[in-house]
């Protein structure tokens, strides 16, 4: 995607990719990529301040490698980072998905001129990104908000990060298809669309679930917003917001101060490829994004 510097998206172009790829076939279709964008949109590769790549993590951001994606088989330690700016000879900036959602929220989405957001992302499954005080909140190996591997039911399923009872391992597409025994996620979205009783217990087990999750990090941190997004919410995000919502305004110790307020991103399907953008625009105008932003 071609974005200006408002993070307001001018073209986009999308193009699947064969499972199993390998890391030089993803470099190459994507240096293949950035050029027809920008010929789409006309835009000359000299004014073009970098790429922004969003990612499934974990990610080593000393290396500019992904670290084991458990999304993408194979790829262990993968240089990511230099090997596209030598296919494209742009800088490129690499952040996790949902970090990049996150800052895509504060430049595009519900999180402008909110100081302090946690922003809950549902893909494959259930990442996090944090602002601070106006800032991306990282942490200190580059990992932070992990929101979908706190532990909100102490004797449940095992997660394959060794943790028992994850968020992600009860609510993530794959468990909810499993509870269900339906064909796939869109056959379970539909089915709660459509008020099947037991998809839709199945969803509500899933938002009381969140909402504990989102409930935990309200007392941790206390931020004035939740943001839910990514594309594994559709179809869910009425559920999924009403029941943090309501959790919100009755269990955090200081909800009697402020009400937490939860909301929906209005960036869609599209939140990870804006956050890219924003990445960008994040890396080259931070730590002033916030006085850009009261402009
Ligand atoms: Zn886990």
């Amino acid at each position: 995607m071609v974005a200006d510097l408002l993070g307001r998206p001018l073209v986009k172009l999308q193009q699947p990719v064969r499972s199993g790829a390998s890391p030089a076939e993803i470099t190459n279709a994507v240096a293949g990529l950035v050029a027809d964008v920008l010929a789409t949109a006309g835009v000359d590769r000299k004014r073009v301040l970098g790429l922004g790549l969003a990612t499934p993590g974990p990610i080593d951001q000393t290396l500019g490698a992904l670290v084991g994606p458990p999304q993408l088989m194979g790829w262990t330690r993968v240089p990511l980072k230099d090997m596209l700016a030598e296919a494209t000879g742009l800088p490129v900036t690499l952040d996790n998905d949902a970090t990049a959602a996150a800052i895509g929220e504060c430049w595009a989405g519900a999180g402008r001129g909110v100081a302090d957001f946690a922003y809950f992302f549902f893909g494959a499954g259930v990442g996090g990104g944090l602002i601070l005080d106006n800032q991306v909140y990282r942490g200190g190996s580059m990992n932070a908000a992990e929101f979908g591997h706190q532990s909100v039911q102490p004797d449940g399923p095992e997660c394959y990060c060794g943790n028992r009872g994850c968020l992600e391992s009860l609510i993530s597409p794959k468990a909810l298809v499993a509870a269900t025994g339906l064909a796939d996620y869109d056959a379970v979205r539909q089915a709660a669309a459509d008020g099947d009783p037991a998809a839709v217990e199945v969803v509500e087990a899933a938002g009381a679930h969140l909402a504990t999750a989102v409930v935990n990090v309200a007392n941790i941190l206390d931020i004035d917003l939740v943001v839910l997004g990514g594309h594994g919410l559709r179809h869910l995000e009425t559920r999924f917001r009403d029941a943090t919502a309501k959790a919100l305004a009755t269990r955090p110790l200081a909800r009697s101060i402020r009400t937490v307020r939860v909301e929906v991103s209005p960036l869609g399907a599209d939140a990870a490829v804006v956050g890219a953008a924003a990445l960008v625009l994040h890396t080259t105008y931070s730590p002033q994004v916030s006085e850009l932003l009261s402009l």
